[in-house]
């Protein structure tokens, strides 16, 4: 599997699919959540999301793109950071592999992540790089191309630096 960093829009990535943000109510929100909803169609992918019954912290499950470029959402819920002794980062890494099982599931084999509760979540944005690519370095998957999302620069930073 080959681990690309870049700057952009997620929404915008013409994969096999895109990973969300989400909320464990899969209820479209704010951030990523909100952009990937209006990308999609609102309407369409919140009765999607609805009959998935929601979706616990660490987990991941998938929906249609509908009108976005990618085929797939993988909606998956990342953990609110509480100081870093709850677990974190373990359901952070839980996170990524389930994307990738989830991915392999529907045949993705392209997939493209944003930066995974280092917003509104608040997990501290180094050491979520950290989590995020030593996790899927070790991933074994039928995916062929995992692309790192940075929307802003510092965070680009962050993943080249350890992609190195
Ligand atoms: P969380 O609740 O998991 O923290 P957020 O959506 O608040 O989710 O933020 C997750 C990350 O997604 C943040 O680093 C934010 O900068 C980034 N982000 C927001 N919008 C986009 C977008 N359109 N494309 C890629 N990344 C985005």
């Amino acid at each position: 599997m080959r681990i690309e960093a870049a700057l952009g829009d997620i929404t915008l990535e013409a994969v096999d699919a895109i990973v969300n943000a989400a909320n464990p109510a899969l209820a479209g929100g704010g951030g990523v959540d909100g952009a990937i909803h209006r990308g999609a169609g609102e309407a369409e992918l919140h009765r999607a999301c609805a009959t998935l019954g929601g979706c616990q912290t660490g987990d991941a499950k998938a929906t249609p793109g509908f009108d976005l470029p990618a085929r797939w959402i993988i909606h998956t819920v990342g953990p609110i950071w509480r100081g870093g002794g709850f677990g974190e980062a373990e359901l952070l890494a839980s996170c990524y592999r389930r994307c990738l099982e989830v991915a392999d599931e529907v045949g993705a084999r392209s997939l493209a992540f944003p930066a995974i509760s280092t917003g509104v979540y608040g997990y501290p944005r180094p050491r979520a790089a950290d989590v995020a690519v030593a996790t899927l370095k070790e991933a074994e998957t039928n995916v062929e191309v995992v692309r790192l999302l940075a929307f802003d620069a510092a965070t680009l930073d962050l993943y080249l630096d350890r992609l190195d």
